[in-house]
C-alpha cells in the first residue's frame, strides 16, 4: 500500500521511525524493539539508511523494513540516501526493496561527509525522487522537509523553493525534521500553502529523554529551543528519571497541540526506545 493513501482521511497518521543497530550493538535489540513498537499499531514504521560513505548497500535497512512489513504486518518505508551512491547502487537497492515487497521509500539526499567525496549522479533528494519514479518500479515516494529551513540553505524561502522541486518531482508526502516550537511548524505550513505545496506533511517529533541527547540537540539540530524547553531541561539535567519524564511530557504536549490543529501526521523518532513510544501512545491514542 502506498503510504500517501493513508493521508487526507480526516485523521492523524501516526508513524514511528527506527534505525538499524550500530555495528557494536546486538541485532536482537532492534528486533525486540520493532515487535514492541508494532504492537502499538502505528500506521507505518520507517527504517533509516546509513550509506556509510561507501555507496552503501542498505542491506540492514531492507532487512528491517522487510521484517516490519512481512513478519509484523505493519506498513513500512525504507529510507534511502543518494549523495554517496551512483545510479547502479541505487538501482540495486530498489531491486532489493522491490523483491522484499517494500512499497514505500523516504528519498533523501544524505548529509555531506567532508571525508567522503560524493558521487556525481545525484546532487539533491529531488534527483533521487525523479530517478525512482522513472524506474520500472511503482514505489510510493516521500521526502524530508525542514520547518526551520535546512542548515545549508540561504534562508527558509530558498529552502521552500527547493522543496517545491522535490514535490514536483513526485514526493507524495513530506516528513519533517524535528522541531520543538510548534509555531515554527505552523508558519512553515503556511509558507508551503503560499508556495502551492499541497502534499501531506507529517510532523517529526523527537522525545528528548536524556542529557546527552539534549546537548546534541542544542549543538546539532538547527531547531529553535523555546524557553519552556530549555528551562525544563536545565532544571532536571542531573535527575535522569525526571529528565526522561519531562522530555516525554514535552513531546506529548507538542503532539496534543499538533493534533488539535489538524496536523496530517505525527512521525515519532523513537530512537529504538519502545518504552518511550508506549508512554506517548498511551497518552494520545484517544485523540487519534
Ligand atoms: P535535499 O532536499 O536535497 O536538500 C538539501 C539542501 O539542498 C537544502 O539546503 C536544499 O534547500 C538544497 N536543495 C535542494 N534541491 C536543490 C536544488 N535543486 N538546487 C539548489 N539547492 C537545492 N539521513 C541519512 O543519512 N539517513 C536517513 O535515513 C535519514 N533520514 C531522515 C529522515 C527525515 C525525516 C529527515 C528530516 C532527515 C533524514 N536524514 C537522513 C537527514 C538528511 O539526509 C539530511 O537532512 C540532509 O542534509 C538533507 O537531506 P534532504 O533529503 O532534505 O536533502
Amino acid at each position: 500500500m502506498k503510504l500517501s493513501s493513508l493521508f487526507g482521511k480526516n485523521k492523524t497518521v501516526f508513524s514511528f521511525e527506527v534505525f538499524p543497530p550500530k555495528k557494536d550493538s546486538p541485532v536482537e535489540t532492534v528486533y525486540n524493539a520493532l515487535a514492541e513498537l508494532a504492537a502499538m499499531k502505528p500506521e507505518f514504521i520507517s527504517v533509516t539508511y546509513s550509506a556509510g560513505g561507501s555507496g552503501g548497500s542498505g542491506e540492514m535497512t531492507v532487512e528491517l523494513a522487510s521484517y516490519v512489513k512481512n513478519k509484523l504486518g505493519i506498513e513500512t518505508a525504507a529510507h534511502l540516501t543518494c549523495l554517496n551512491s551512483d545510479t547502479n547502487d541505487v538501482r540495486r537497492v530498489l531491486e532489493n526493496l522491490s523483491e522484499h515487497g517494500i512499497e514505500n521509500i523516504l528519498a533523501l539526499r544524505g548529509d555531506i561527509n567532508p571525508d567522503v567525496p560524493p558521487h556525481n549522479d545525484f546532487s539533491y533528494a529531488s534527483d533521487l525522487v525523479s530517478f525512482i519514479n522513472n524506474q520500472r518500479f511503482n514505489f510510493g515516494v516521500m521526502g524530508a522537509c525542514c520547518p526551520e529551513g535546512h542548515p545549508e540553505s540561504e534562508d527558509l524561502i530558498a529552502d521552500v523553493k527547493n522543496l517545491k522541486k522535490k514535490v514536483d518531482a513526485g514526493a507524495e508526502v513530506l516528513v519533517s525534521q524535528m522541531f520543538f516550537d510548534n509555531t515554527k511548524f505552523y508558519d512553515f505550513k503556511e509558507m508551503l500553502r503560499l508556495a502551492d505545496i499541497n502534499v501531506p506533511v507529517s510532523a517529526g517529533i523527537m522525545p528528548v529523554t536524556n542529557k546527552r541527547q539534549f546537548e546534541r540537540m542544542i549543538i546539532l539540530s538547527g531547531a529553535s529551543l523555546p524557553a519552556k524547553f530549555t528551562k525544563t531541561f536545565s532544571r532536571f539535567e542531573d535527575k535522569p528519571e525526571a529528565l526522561a519524564d519531562a522530555g516525554i511530557a514535552y513531546a506529548i504536549d507538542q503532539i496534543v497541540d499538533l493534533i488539535s490543529n489538524g496536523v496530517d501526521g505525527i512521525h515519532l523518532y523513537t530512537m529504538n526506545k519502545p518504552a518511550v513510544a508506549r508512554k506517548i501512545m498511551d497518552s494520545v491514542r484517544s485523540l487519534l
